[in-house]
């Protein structure tokens, strides 16, 4: 167990990816905030469920990942609580597919906000007690769409641009610290994100949910299948092990082979 007496963060961590990763870390030994949105009855069972399985302690943060001051509380909550946070995973997310004419502005600021603003907001309130203890995992969940676009998605292909520039930034001024700071870029993983944006694609492009899976989803991924969120979730250990600690400012692509094309 890799991550024994060391503590993590994972941000939108109630579904698909982050609770794969943030499983994944407490498998390695680590205590795991975990953070979202969600029905609370089912959160605690979430919750208690990885505490029990994997003998760590596991805490809930109901921080709103577009709201700043909740953010900064909830890495200084598990800071107090765990006495450190070693591993930070920002993988919160959201999407809205629409053409950039009647992209609604709020829909534009939310994403910005949640998928690319929080993980500044955390990483500034968790590099502190990385910096004093010399050691920090930072791992940002960005997408293929941070290394090409598609249309419609001009708020995510922006966001994740984004963060993988200030993941590169960060990744510079932590290098003598002991803290890397690295971007994962999935292709089509198969999470209630994805499920959910099919509806709005059949409408702007009217297609059947067959066609937007096969000519839209699936038809930039060579492989023709899903990533899973357990291959995913393997790449941010493997990131926080010893085995990465020449890895910094790097964006790991696990996309079926999309952006080799
Ligand atoms: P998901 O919808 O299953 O999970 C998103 C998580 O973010 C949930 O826990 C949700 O509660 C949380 N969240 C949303 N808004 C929030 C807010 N305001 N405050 C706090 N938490 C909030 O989605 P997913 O597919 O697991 O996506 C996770 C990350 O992976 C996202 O950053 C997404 O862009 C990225 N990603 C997903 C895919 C894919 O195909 N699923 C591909 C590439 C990248």
């Amino acid at each position: 167990m890799i991550l024994q007496s060391k503590a993590a963060v994972v941000t939108g961590s109630t579904s698909g990816i982050g609770l794969a990763i943030a499983k994944a870390l407490a498998r390695e030994g680590a205590d795991v905030m975990i953070n979202g949105l969600g029905d609370p009855g089912q959160i605690e069972r979430t919750r208690a469920g990885i505490e029990a399985e994997h003998g760590v302690r596991v805490l809930y943060s109901g921080a709103d990942m577009t709201k700043p001051s909740e953010i900064a509380a909830m890495v200084a909550e598990a800071e107090d609580a765990f006495g450190r946070v070693d591993v930070l995973v920002n993988n919160a997310g959201i999407q809205f597919v629409s053409p950039v004419e009647e992209f609604p502005p709020e829909k534009w600021d939310a994403i910005l906000a949640i998928n690319l603003s929080s993980a500044f907001h955390t990483i500034r309130a968790a590099v502190p007690g990385m910096k004093a203890r010399g050691f920090g995992r930072i791992v940002n969940i960005a997408s293929a769409h941070s290394l090409v676009a598609s249309p419609f998605k001009s708020a995510y292909v922006a966001a994740k641009h984004g963060l993988v520039g200030m993941t590169k930034s960060v990744a510079l001024e932590l290098a003598t610290h002991g803290v890397t700071v690295n971007c994962i870029s999935p292709g089509y993983v198969w999470t209630p994100l994805v499920e959910s944006q099919i509806p709005d694609t059949m409408k702007a492009r009217n297609l059947t949910k067959e066609q937007v899976i096969e000519e839209v989803l699936l038809k930039a991924q060579p492989t023709k299948e899903f990533v899973t969120v357990d291959q995913v979730a393997a790449i941010a250990v493997f990131l926080c092990s010893e085995a990465a600690t020449q890895m910094t400012g790097a964006n790991l692509s696990v996309d079926g082979g999309w952006t080799a094309q």
